[in-house]
């Protein structure tokens, strides 16, 4: 699944192909992906794309006459190709642009989302309620610790909660506890502030590492064959249960919380 990081390298890839393009002509192959595509989005022909922003895992393409919201869902790639590219199969959605390129979407389990807002976008349901972004000044020292005060939630739902702070995602949020000595299950309201201020230090390295990488090993986002792939990172504690930790060789343990694995060192984890 896309996370974050994913993300933020789509946004990254695709702007210099896209920004200050006009565009010529939107293809919608199949109405309805998570929601249904609001067919309002054939009045951007004309429109220019004045930038590509990023909230959370939607990417938002803003035009003078509104916002286009773009969400990966499960297993969503954009890809900027040549417009008259064949289609394949699950090429749900095409921005076309008056340079000859494409904007495509991709998405063979169909959780993504394309949406058009005339409004502001802030303003919206589906943003209003978000954390703020892990890489922001916004999240700081004192911020974690503030939002856990007598929360008796597991650290690891917690920090998974969009609604604390959005985009530590399974992986993300078993990595940075790993690194930050801490149980996943041990309860929110517990933990010290300085041990918070470490973690919050940790996510924004983990995830800055993760879209650095990402920046370097992922494929051009314009090769017409093969998609963006998602990350293949180096991961201390993700998917490595029952082997041993990198720190003290314990076996590391697994578990189910809110129905997500998570997996942690007995030893080095308090
Ligand atoms: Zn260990």
């Amino acid at each position: 699944m896309p996370e974050l990081p994913e993300v933020e390298v789509c946004r990254l890839g695709i702007t210099p192909h896209v920004i200050n393009q006009t565009v010529s002509k939107v293809n919608i192959r199949t109405p309805k992906l998570r929601w249904p595509i609001p067919k309002e989005i054939k009045e951007l022909v004309g429109y220019k794309v004045l930038s590509v922003d990023r909230r959370s895992k939607y990417l938002l393409l803003r035009f003078s006459s509104g916002t286009l919201l773009l969400h990966l869902g499960m297993s969503g790639t954009i890809r900027v190709i040549v417009a008259n590219t064949p289609v394949a199969k699950h090429d749900h959605f095409d921005l076309v642009l008056a340079n000859g390129k494409a904007l495509r979407l991709n998405d063979p389990r169909r959780f993504g989302a394309v949406l058009w807002f005339t409004d502001h976008i802030d303003e919206q349901g589906l943003l209003e309620r978000l954390g703020p972004e892990p890489l922001s000044e916004e999240f700081n020292y004192g911020y974690l610790f503030n939002k856990a005060k007598n929360r008796k939630v597991p650290i690891k739902t917690f920090l998974m909660n969009n609604q604390i702070v959005v985009g530590v995602g399974n992986i993300y949020a078993n990595e940075a506890l790993f690194q930050a000595g801490i149980l996943p299950t041990t309860l929110a309201g517990e933990i010290s502030e300085n041990k918070f201020n470490l973690l919050t230090d940790i996510i924004k390295d983990v995830l800055a590492a993760a879209i650095k990488q990402g920046g370097t090993t992922l494929k051009d986002f314009t090769q017409a064959d093969g998609k963006p792939g998602y990350f293949a990172q180096s991961l201390m504690v993700y998917g490595r249960a029952g082997q041993p930790c990198i720190t003290c060789k314990t076996a590391l343990e697994e578990i189910r919380q809110a129905n997500r694995s998570s997996v942690f060192c007995p030893s080095c984890q308090s």
